[in-house]
């Protein structure tokens, strides 16, 4: 029996892991996906690195902008930009003088950060929880194999909605722990990555862009130039309001569900951004924590030991997650005592 399984190897399961297993204990990470980072998200895709979750990394507090001088002497991170342009219906407008601060990214792609967190961390991936039980001194997680693994204690990292179905029978005796994870609720989002040809010259200002009041477009990004060294093209991610993203959810055809993206930052920007060389659609059920619970994690030892952690617990970034998985890690030791 494990002393601590970790559900997520996003950044806050990445990172509370890495602590447990710091502080002696039997830890081990249990992934969905075939790949590590969760919404800290990259593809491989005609040759590049194409980040179609999280886009660029900010720093608040004094803990995590450790961690990020930590990543860039690696150079893991890079400075990637202090000013992100708004666009609204009268054009493009510069930063408020308060919001030129340094955003960071990753050259090879969000995922280089889970990559470093995952060194040495035994980590079952391509593997879904789908099942919980539990008896008196133990927790029993089924797989979708519907293998069995045992383990004293839960750290779970998935979004709040993710989480509910999986535990709500499990947790019929804490209704108070239940109702804070009710509360949580997420936006969905349409990203599109597109490729276009070389010759098209695209101003400085496209670097980052977020736009105001448009009703189907809220991010614009040029993601090829996180490493233009590497670039063989110019690569944009679009990223949709969360109401365009609820009515594009449930379309079958992903090329009809991302196109009107597309289309927008043609009439917006320029005419050639509407006829890339190459697109990808990608969708996110669960994107961005709307309301988060103000809490840096949440624990009950009843039935048995679990913690919850991720971004929505004290906000919607990777800032939050990493913080929040710190302090699982804190309360799962805490509750093995
Ligand atoms: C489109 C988009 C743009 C964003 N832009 C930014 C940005 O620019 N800057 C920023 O700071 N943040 C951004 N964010 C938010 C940021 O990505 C998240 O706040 C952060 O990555 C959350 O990390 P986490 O570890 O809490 O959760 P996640 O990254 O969601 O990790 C949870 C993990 O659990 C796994 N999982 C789920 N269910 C199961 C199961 N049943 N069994 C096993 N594994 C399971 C998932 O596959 C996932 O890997 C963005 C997010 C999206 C989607």
């Amino acid at each position: 029996m494990k002393d601590v399984i970790v559900i997520g190897a996003g950044i806050a399961g990445l990172i509370c892991a890495q602590q447990l297993k710091q502080a002696g204990l039997d830890v081990t990470i249990v992934e969905k996906s075939a790949g590590l980072g969760g919404r800290m998200a990259t593809r491989r895709l005609q040759g590049t690195w194409v980040d179609h979750g999280a886009q660029l990394i900010s720093v608040k507090s004094d803990n995590f902008g450790r961690f990020i001088r930590k990543l860039e002497e690696k150079q893991i991170v890079k400075e990637w930009t202090r000013h992100v342009y708004q666009l609204s219906a009268t054009g493009l407008l510069p930063p408020n003088a308060d919001d030129r601060h340094t955003r960071y990214c990753c050259p090879l792609g969000m995922t280089a950060i889970a990559k470093y967190l995952a060194n040495d961390l035994p980590i079952i991936t391509n593997t879904r929880i789908v099942t919980v039980n539990h008896n008196d001194i133990k927790w029993q997680l089924i797989t979708d194999r519907q293998e069995i693994l045992e383990t004293k204690a839960i750290v779970s990292t998935i979004p709040a909605p993710q989480f509910l179905p999986l535990f709500e029978e499990v947790l019929a005796s804490a209704p108070s722990f239940l109702q804070a994870l009710q509360s949580v609720k997420f936006a969905p989002s349409v990203t599109i990555m597109a490729g276009y040809n070389p010759s098209n010259s695209i101003p400085n200002e496209w670097q980052a862009i977020r736009c105001l009041d448009d009703p189907i477009l809220d991010w614009i990004s040029y993601d090829s130039s996180k490493h233009p060294d590497k670039a063989l093209q110019p690569v944009f991610v679009l990223q949709s309001t969360a109401e365009f993203a609820k009515q594009s959810m449930e379309e079958s055809d992903l090329e009809i569900a991302g196109k009107p993206l597309l289309n927008q930052v043609g009439r917006l920007l320029a005419k050639w951004l509407a006829s890339p060389e190459w697109w990808q659609v990608h969708r996110w059920r669960y994107a961005i924590a709307q309301d988060s619970l103000g809490v840096s994690c949440l624990s009950t030892s009843i039935p048995l030991s679990l913690v919850c952690a991720g971004d929505w617990c004290a906000g919607k970034n990777i800032e939050a997650a990493y913080n929040s998985g710190l302090a699982a890690a804190e309360s799962a030791i805490e509750l093995l005592k």
